[in-house]
């Protein structure tokens, strides 16, 4: 914890939500017998969304692409691909892969991806408490600052693991939640596909929601993966599917028209980050990795090992 990530936040808000606890190895807290109690909107649990979380596009040929858990090495060829197309997406990128490829974030964000924060080491938030939640996005927040310039607004719950408690820690931060409407279960590809899942199963999915967009009420945002090699190649196979298809596979920033992605736009101070925000358009002058970024180092060895 960085002291003045605390400095000036005001967590009194933050409701009082019991913390739950993590399986051993990650994943999840899981959900009890009788659901979650009154008041708690548990996402993971119930499927609670709250009313500023985000989990659509408004239009049913639109289809956000969010793409979880990088930057990696194999974010590249997805990268390649989308350029090749003239399609953005969402990335919800890790702090400490942020620092290990700062240049694949680099060139996410000159391409215009919108870019969201995913936490700094992939634990469930609900198994936080709020002060280790603010170090975790707080630190992923200047990792990121420090590599493009610009603090993101939106983030993705790690297993859209999201409670009121969570929501209270976010919003006293200035972030905002964005879970998902379909799940194409890529994620089992990054973990050594214990389940026996055919990737197969990936494409037939997108098969069968392309043939109820006509009749959806509301437009895609989809949950996928840039971490592993399998699971790039078939997110690049998914969205070939709907541009075939006639849909429109864009960012969650353009589905929504949003104009707050980063803090720096909406013109406020950003609690324990140096310098706070005067404003202006950060975009047009990303700063790139200073030599502080070697500060982040061992902080991220020390994440590692912890977990
Ligand atoms: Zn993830």
């Amino acid at each position: 914890m960085d002291p003045a990530f605390l400095r000036s936040l005001d967590l009194s808000q933050v409701p009082r939500i019991p913390i739950r606890k993590a399986p051993p190895g990650g994943g999840s807290p899981t959900c009890p017998a009788g659901g979650a109690g009154p008041g708690e909107c548990w996402w993971t649990c119930d499927k609670c969304l709250g009313p500023q979380d985000v989990s659509a596009c408004p239009n049913n040929k639109q289809w956000g692409l969010t793409y979880d858990d990088g930057p990696s090495p194999n974010s590249t060829l997805l990268l390649d691909h989308m350029q090749s197309k003239n399609i953005q997406a969402t990335v919800f990128v890790v702090g400490s892969r942020v620092i290990e490829y700062p240049a694949i974030l680099k060139r996410e964000y000159a391409l215009g991806h919108h870019i969201g924060m995913h936490g700094w080491s992939h634990t469930a938030w609900t198994s936080l408490t709020n002060e280790q939640l603010v170090a975790e996005l707080q630190w992923t927040a200047r990792a990121i600052k420090e590599v493009i310039g610009v603090t993101p607004t939106y983030v993705r719950p790690p297993y859209g693991d999201i409670d009121n408690r969570v929501r209270g820690v976010l919003e006293a931060l200035g972030y905002r939640a964005v879970i998902w409407n379909q799940d194409t279960n890529d994620w089992y590809l990054n973990y050594g596909n214990p389940t026996g899942y055919n990737p197969a199963w990936v494409s037939g999915n997108i098969t069968q929601w392309i043939s109820n967009a006509p009749s959806a009420k509301e437009g895609i945002i989809a949950l996928e993966h840039d971490l592993s090699g399998e699971g790039v190649r078939l997110a690049i196979g998914a969205i070939d599917q709907m541009l075939k298809a006639g849909l429109q596979p864009q960012s969650v920033s353009q589905c929504l028209s949003l104009t707050d992605m980063y803090q720096e736009s909406k013109n406020q101070s950003i609690p324990g980050q140096p310098g706070g925000v005067k404003g202006g358009d950060a975009s047009s002058s990303p700063s790139f990795v200073s030599p502080s970024m070697a500060s982040l180092v061992p902080l991220a060895l020390l994440f590692l090992m912890n977990q």
